[in-house]
């Protein structure tokens, strides 16, 4: 049977791009390289928020916030179905300096975010060499997700729904004709569907291959070293000039992360790991007698300014694509999925959504 859709990559945004779907009643076959929901998706911290959201265009805190509006509802209804909780929580975002008071004051007064002065350094026994007398502040409403059970409950919801994930399945071509895909070709079968959606990450555009256009969409490696508390360290994810820490509910605690563009290299080097060590022992003495139980790294698929690509291709009538979502894909992932399913339903979009589809850069 020929699906409605087959979405190519099953990281989050292809599952949640699938689920969304399959609410709509239509069939859908996602076809994963590897495992579902084991690259970026499982690699990423889980921060609900950009960091600093004074730094990227409107373009990007206009999706992060409608998605971030669906966010309690969406994983309500997944942890009930799914019995797999995501760990979704609100614990506030703190950012030490330094920072530009300014421009967060600002931002935040636009957009009507809370926004509270603390005191810094975080805990008493900090070093005192290292003592900084600025004020830390802290966003409060900023939630994290467990991004690992994330992707599993996604998984089995998608396949509670009737979703066909079959993994082990590299889409290596696009069949063409008349300008629309009439297969994509695997190791051992091509597969057919009314409509193809694209989410396949930071090798989107290798997929793409000739139709890629002008797209932008690299592999930007990101590291990140884990902990282990007997209970929770902090409360509020930290955040100090790009690198943070996660606190997890059960005491892990992530430090991240590296920017490295480097091609689709997925090692890890010890220089990152002195970095994000070095800088995070500063912060948590507590950190000086432990050691990292594990290292990762992943590869966001990265976009000029962290502007997704989401819509239809500009020429292939049956293609759509969902991807380029950079350091930002587990905020976005909801509101991406809605703002595809919009269009390709023809449905009023709740706020302008072109500027995501303008990564095709026609004009070069
Ligand atoms: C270190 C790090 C920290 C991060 N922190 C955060 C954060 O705090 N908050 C946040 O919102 N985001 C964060 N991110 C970014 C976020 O993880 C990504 O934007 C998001 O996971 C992208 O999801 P995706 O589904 O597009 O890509 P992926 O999760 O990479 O999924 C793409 C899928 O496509 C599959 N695929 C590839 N090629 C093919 C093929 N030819 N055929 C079939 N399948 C294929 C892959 O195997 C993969 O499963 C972080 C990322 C990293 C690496």
């Amino acid at each position: 049977m020929v699906s409605d859709f087959i979405v190519i990559g099953a990281g989050i945004v292809g599952l949640s791009t699938a689920l969304r779907l399959l609410k709509e009643g239509a069939s859908v076959t996602l076809l994963e390289r590897h495992e579902a929901g084991r690259e970026a998706s499982w690699a990423g911290g889980g921060i609900l928020s950009p960091l600093c959201p004074w730094n990227y265009p409107d373009t990007v805190n206009r999706l992060v916030t409608f998605s971030m509006s669906l966010y309690p509802e969406w994983i309500a209804a997944l942890s009930t179905a799914t019995e797999i909780d995501p760990e979704y929580h609100v614990c506030g975002l703190l950012v030490l300096p330094p920072y530009d008071l300014d421009k967060a004051v600002s931002w935040c007064t636009a957009h009507a975010a809370p926004l509270i002065y603390q005191p810094f350094p975080l805990s008493p026994s900090h070093d005192h060499a290292q003592q900084q007398t600025d004020q830390a502040l802290l966003l409060p409403d900023i939630a994290q997700v467990r991004n690992p059970c994330l992707s599993q409950a996604l998984y089995k919801r998608v396949k509670q729904l009737g979703g066909n994930i079959i993994e082990h399945c590299e889409v290596q071509k696009l069949d063409t004709t008349r300008q629309e895909i009439r297969s994509v070709r695997t190791p051992h079968k091509t597969f057919s569907a009314n409509r193809y959606i694209l989410s396949a990450g930071a090798w989107s555009k290798q997929i793409l291959g000739e139709h890629a256009l002008n797209i932008e969409i690299k592999p930007i490696r990101g590291q990140i070293l884990l902990y282990k508390f007997p209970e929770r360290p902090l409360h509020s994810v930290v955040l100090q000039q790009g690198l943070y820490l996660i606190p997890r509910c059960d005491g892990h605690l992530l430090v991240g992360s590296t920017i490295e563009d480097i091609g689709f290299d997925k090692g890890i080097t010890p220089e990152a790991k002195d970095k994000l060590s070095g800088w995070a022992k500063q912060l948590l003495p507590e950190l000086r007698g432990m050691s990292p139980l594990k290292h990762w790294s992943g590869l966001r698929p990265g976009t000029p300014d962290n502007i997704p690509v989401i819509g239809a291709h500009p020429f292939l009538k049956n293609l759509y694509i969902n991807s380029g979502h950079f350091r930002y894909g587990v905020t976005m992932a909801p509101g991406s999925a809605e703002i595809l399913t919009n269009e390709i339903m023809k449905r009023a979009q709740p706020f302008d959504t072109t500027p995501y589809q303008q990564g095709w850069n026609l004009f070069g």
